[in-house]
């Protein structure tokens, strides 16, 4: 059986350089969205064409800060997709945004043109968390957007906070994580500070301006949020990710399934046909490329397309396995994995899988092989094992 694709859209414009991002996104370029705009749709055109007609489930915009651009103008790249390709009733279609950007018009309009997920960087509910970072909006412009988002008609909202932050105390985190349930979000993304390469706050706290995160504070932070969230009604389905029941980002379980999905737009990934690719990074060049673009592109690449790579079966069961074993209550299905490879999971690494069950960091039956809550902490090892 073909399952459906996923489609991701980069928008890479921002108003402000968050000082821990490194994501492929520029400030100062609002002149640019308009001929952004046009050169997506172009490359949507090229992905959907050089193929027999695609089923789609999900559509992600990301970026960047998608809801800098009109709804509009998210209307007109919605119609792309659907003119391209077979987009399934009940198709996942999320949005990120930022708070700043969230009015209620904006919302309704956003809501009436199909968008039925969407993502709010929140990140902190402490003040100084949210300067250090030099996000463009307040705690308050966090609840107005929520607000705004359900008087719009968002039933299904996603919040993102970051832990592990420079000073942050364990009771900062815990009022965070209290106020952001008083939002009562139907799926909740935590992420802990990664400390980037060019970034301002990397650069402060190798100059000693701040300190370094305290890797011990962070897990502590990561235990007291499981607690919180669960004790919520909210379900851990992945190792950063928790959500009502039946409100798991559809999307994301694509790449955690390692299932296919085009990507599109500047800085984007892609993985699709057995390709893994990304695509060029300026989003000058892009606007540039796809404007002077001719057909006959061998799926999945456009005339963005950067580096490509044919993914030979060694990496994509290692691929499965990493991606797979996050999902901490799914976990990898034995059948799902024979039928793809051909050969039962215990079979690829039969001494690996027995020591880490005898040792309890990875549960396995008849069904599935997935990480236990002691195999979480020492994830990236059971993950480099493997591979
Ligand atoms: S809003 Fe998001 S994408 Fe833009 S700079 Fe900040 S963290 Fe990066």
């Amino acid at each position: 059986m073909i399952s459906p694709s996923s489609l991701y859209l980069h928008i890479p414009f921002c108003r402000i350089k968050c000082t821990y991002c490194a994501f492929n996104t520029y400030v100062n370029l609002d002149n640019l969205i308009e001929p952004f705009v046009q050169a997506m749709i172009q490359e949507i055109k090229i992905v959907g064409s050089s193929k027999d007609r695609q089923q789609l489930h999900t559509v992600y915009i990301g970026g960047g800060t998608p809801s800098l651009l009109t709804a509009e103008q998210l209307q007109r790249i919605l119609a792309a997709i659907q003119s391209e390709f077979d987009l399934l009733p009940g198709s996942e279609i999320s949005m990120e945004s930022n708070p700043s950007d969230l009015t209620s018009d904006y919302m309704a309009s956003v809501r009436a043109i199909g968008v039925n997920r969407l993502s709010i960087g929140m990140q902190s509910a402490n003040e100084s968390e949210l300067k250090l970072f030099e996000r463009r909006h307040d705690l308050n412009a966090v609840i107005k957007a929520v607000e705004a988002a359900r008087k719009g008609g968002f039933d299904n909202l996603n919040l993102d906070l970051i832990y592990g932050i420079p000073q942050q105390t364990l009771a900062d985190w815990e009022n965070s994580l209290k106020v952001l349930l008083q939002l009562q979000p139907e799926h909740v993304s935590l992420y802990a500070l990664g400390l980037e390469d060019g970034t301002p706050l990397k650069t402060w706290v190798e100059t000693g301006k701040y300190p370094a995160p305290d890797d011990d504070l962070a897990a502590d932070m990561y235990d007291l949020a499981t607690d919180m969230l669960g004790g919520a009604g909210l379900a851990q389905y992945e190792i950063s990710n928790w959500s009502k029941p039946g409100l798991e980002c559809k999307h994301n379980l694509q790449y955690w399934r390692n299932l296919p999905y085009p990507g599109v737009g500047p800085g984007a990934h892609g993985y699709a046909d057995g390709v893994r690719y990304s695509t060029i990074l300026s989003p000058q060049r892009y606007i540039k490329v796809m404007k002077e673009t001719q057909n006959n592109f061998v799926y999945p690449r456009t005339p963005a397309t950067d580096q490509a790579v044919v993914v030979d079966r060694d990496s994509e069961i290692a691929e499965t396995l990493i991606m797979g074993l996050r999902l901490t209550q799914e976990g990898i299905d034995r059948e799902t994995f024979r039928q793809r490879f051909g050969e039962d999971l215990l079979d690829v690494h039969p001494e690996t899988i027995a020591r880490y069950e005898k040792h309890g960091l990875l549960y396995v039956d008849d069904k599935v092989v997935r990480i236990t809550t002691k195999g979480r902490l020492l994830s990236n090892m059971v993950f480099r094992d493997l591979v």
